[in-house]
């Protein structure tokens, strides 16, 4: 028999892999505290619960994927939390972007408590959740990534367990994510730069996607978001800010200066400030034509 699944946070990417499970035949609890995604998942087959608490006490697997650290924190360490209900032996695995030092916590605390813990952060975005193509890097035991394994073929594609340290996988993440953060200005500015002088971003897109300044970023931001004028997100401004964050923190720890990420820190602040930390990372494209005078062809 199926283990029973429980789901916390049922956002843009929560909500998404929740499916997957239900479509493969797993009984998933779920919470979020936004109504509106509580009840396409219960239009999809879940079952809603009202509290973080229920769904750990009802659920052998738990799974988050949660916006920020401190919400992660909060909904791992409250009393009425994840660690202080979930059943003895059950699986705890977070899929959220969070600190390092979060992970190795957590692992320690659930393994005190009699729990198990995998740290497991993904990438691939929204289209990545939905299609099951999703690459997640996984931090924590082997025989805890065992249990998991079923769970992470259902959801993802490219599935990387990288060792018994529970924070590995998040350190390559935030590796990614900095990496998005360049690529995502590269794109604005590039496009932006082309406009003004007369070039049309199609014509940029087409023979730069034959040339070496192609990115998998060039093409998601350009073809899902700027061509279709909508930055509904997708990831947003605020979570790549959060990242690039976590990253710079993870860089100072490591004694390493970050010329250009320290920099994409105060640009997508600036960004977020002006009025895009809810659009789609996208949107820094919209930030920097806004400040010239783009010509129209
Ligand atoms: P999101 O904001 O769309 O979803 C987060 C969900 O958590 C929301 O539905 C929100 O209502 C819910 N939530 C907030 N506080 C809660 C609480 N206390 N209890 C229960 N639910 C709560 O964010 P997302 O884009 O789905 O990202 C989730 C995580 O995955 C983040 O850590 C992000 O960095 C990471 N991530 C996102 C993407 C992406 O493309 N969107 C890709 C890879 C990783």
């Amino acid at each position: 028999m199926k283990e029973k699944l429980g789901f916390i946070g049922l956002g843009n990417m929560g909500l998404p892999m929740s499916i997957n499970l239900l479509r493969a035949g797993y009984e998933v609890y779920g919470f979020d505290t936004n109504t509106q995604a509580m009840e396409q998942f219960i239009a999809q087959g879940g079952i809603a619960l009202t509290t973080a608490k229920a769904v750990a006490q009802c659920s052998e697997v738990i799974m988050t994927s949660l916006p920020t650290p401190q919400v992660v924190e909060q909904v791992y360490s409250s009393p009425e939390g994840i660690l202080q209900n979930a059943k003895q032996g059950s699986l705890l695995i977070d899929f959220s972007t969070v600190n390092p030092e979060l992970n190795d916590t957590f692992f320690q605390k659930a393994k005190s408590l009699g729990l198990r813990y995998l740290g497991a952060p993904v990438s691939g975005g929204v289209i990545g959740a939905v299609n099951a193509t999703l690459t997640i890097m996984i931090g924590g035991e082997e025989r805890d990534f065992q249990s998991g394994a079923s769970i992470f073929k259902i959801i993802g594609k490219n599935i990387y367990h990288l060792g018994a340290s529970p924070s590995v996988g998040t350190r390559i993440k935030l590796l990614n994510n900095l990496m998005i953060g360049f690529y995502t200005q590269a794109v604005a500015e590039t496009i932006v730069l082309g406009e003004k002088m007369g070039i049309a971003a199609d014509t940029l897109y087409e023979v730069l996607s034959n040339s070496y300044g192609q990115s998998r970023i060039y093409e998601r931001n350009y073809l899902e978001y700027m061509k279709n004028e909508n930055y509904e997100p997708g990831f947003s401004t605020n979570l790549l800010l959060k990242d690039l964050r976590l990253a710079q923190n993870m860089a100072a720890e490591a004694g390493v200066p970050l010329r250009i990420g320290e920099q994409l820190v105060n640009l997508y602040n600036e960004i977020s400030v002006e009025g895009y930390g809810e659009h789609d990372m996208s949107a820094a494209y919209l930030s920097l034509k806004e400040k010239c005078t783009v010509k129209q062809f």
